[in-house]
């Protein structure tokens, strides 16, 4: 297992991580199997979306405060339910497809680490699966 770190600095905000986790898997030499890129984190998620226009993460963290707003009289008193929800919402990992040791993504996607109770450093983990 392998990983790096995500310095955010904001509280909010979509970090494009494709480059660090490509970078993994070419070390690794594998050229067939499954990428798991994971988040140990309770108030952060991965997730893969557009990568061509920077609004879109932009609108999708927009919309999630819209669903899930900062204060709602949540009970949690540590004050970052939203972001807890946000988390859970989003989901702490993706899973890619490995083949001709290059991961299988589409023309406009990227893999995003999401922060929704930044600034902070985070970790993420990628564990590479060799199915050849
Ligand atoms: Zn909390």
């Amino acid at each position: 297992m392998k990983h790096f770190t995500v310095k955010t600095g904001s509280r909010f905000e979509m970090t494009d991580i494709t480059d660090r986790v490509r970078s993994i898997l070419m070390e690794s030499k594998i050229k067939s199997g499954i990428c798991h890129v994971f988040t140990p984190h309770t108030t952060a998620a991965i997730t893969i979306n557009e990568n061509a226009d920077p609004d879109v993460p932009k609108d999708i963290i927009m919309e999630l405060d819209k669903v899930i707003p900062l204060n709602d009289n949540y009970r949690h008193i540590e004050g970052n339910s939203a972001a807890h929800i946000k988390s859970s919402l989003i989901g702490a990992s993706e899973m890619v497809i490995i083949e001709k040791g290059k991961l299988v993504l589409g023309t406009w996607q990227s893999i995003f680490f999401c922060e929704f109770d930044g600034p902070r450093t985070r970790k993420v983990l990628v564990k590479l699966v060799s199915a050849e």
